[in-house]
């Protein structure tokens, strides 16, 4: 970024256009998600910026210190008024830079990522190939557009390679789970008796609800959890309830990440009871109430889309006549995520990338 580089024609870009990705995909952790959030939202605007830029500078304006300085001055502005509010992966202002008479690119941030040092040589590499083709004769840009034009590829180039490592660490981390929380209504009445009482379902989570960790694959979303049933019930006369608290449920997920009309969470939540302990619910002189006798699983299984992160669906479920259960799913960061940062330590936790991104596409 900060050195005087020469680029001589129009041809040399699209010499340029064709050297990027010199960074090999993969080298991204699942605990970098911060850093690359951040990168990608200070190259966005870098390149918004150098376009603006762009745009203003006549064709042909002669380079000059002075002129690259108010560019750089301009966008270093615009730069930091777009903060995204995730925390800097670097300690340096200039992390690294391509040496302009030996066009060698030099990480000056040591202690950075293995994968932000993969992002800022992917930019330099641009510089480089500029470098290699054009500066070792001239040493200077002949024009101020000129410049501007290779940051801009530079910041594209980075972008683009880091796009790419945030949308494989989102299809295939474990960031995410689904939390399920389950409200039973009791509520049966015949002839003088009459049974009330309500019911939820808890995990090992300290929240409520079972948490159910999801396992993406392309688009595909599926896990398991289980959780104890908390049921409080009370009769008045011979009615009476069989199921006590304390009876383990299983969850099961099976979905996709869909788009479109819009990203969403499509999925199947299938939960079973155990049936021994569920065939007759309720019972009451003259009346049984059970759930679904004919099933030999008792599984109960619904569709529900969910359009974001920590935004439940909810859906009601009949379980029985008199004995409805309300059904609340939400996707959220799973443990440990919302508190764990990069191996350096430095930046945001990955949790708060995960929101600023909101629900990941996995179908494409
Ligand atoms: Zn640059």
């Amino acid at each position: 970024m900060r050195r005087l580089i020469v680029a001589t024609c129009a041809a040399a870009y699209l010499l340029l256009t064709t050297g990027f990705a010199n960074a090999a995909q993969g080298v991204c952790n699942c605990d970098d998600m911060s850093q690359i959030q951040q990168r990608i939202d200070l190259a966005s605007a870098a390149i918004d910026a150098y376009t603006n830029q762009f745009l203003s500078t006549n064709t042909g304006t002669a380079f000059t210190m002075a002129g690259h300085d108010k560019v750089e001055t301009a966008v270093a502005q615009a730069v930091n008024a777009a903060s995204d509010g995730l925390g800097n992966p670097f300690v340096k202002s200039v992390p690294s830079d391509t040496s302009r008479w030996l066009c060698k690119i030099a990480i000056y941030d040591e202690g950075a990522t293995e994968c932000m040092k993969a992002s800022l040589q992917t930019h330099e590499s641009v510089h480089q190939n500029a470098c290699e083709s054009q500066w070792k004769w001239y040493r200077q840009w002949p024009t101020l557009d000129a410049f501007i034009k290779e940051e801009i590829d530079g910041y594209t180039a980075e972008h683009s390679f880091l796009l790419g490592e945030r949308s494989r660490l989102l299809c295939s981390c474990p960031y995410y789970a689904l939390r399920v929380t389950g409200l039973g209504m009791t509520q049966l009445q015949a002839s003088g008796e009459s049974v009330s009482g309500h019911a939820d379902v808890n995990g090992s989570s300290s929240a409520p609800g079972v948490d159910v960790p999801l396992k993406i694959e392309g688009g595909h979303v599926s896990g398991e959890g289980s959780g104890t049933l908390n049921n409080q019930v009370t009769g008045t006369g011979m009615a009476q309830c069989s199921i006590n608290s304390g009876e383990k449920i299983t969850l099961s997920v099976n979905g996709e990440f869909t788009r479109p009309p819009a990203t969403s969470l499509h999925f199947d939540l299938t939960g079973k009871p155990d049936k021994e302990k569920t065939q007759g619910v309720c019972s009451m002189p003259g009346k049984v109430v059970s759930i679904d006798q004919t099933s030999p699983t008792n599984a109960v299984t619904f569709a529900q889309d969910i359009y974001r992160l920590d935004t439940p669906a909810s859906e009601d479920f009949p379980l029985a006549p008199g004995i409805t259960w309300t059904i609340r799913s939400e996707l959220i960061v799973k443990e440990p995520w919302p508190q764990t940062k990069a191996s350096n330590g430095r930046g945001s936790p990955v949790g708060d990338a995960l929101h600023l991104i909101g629900m990941p596409d996995c179908s494409t």
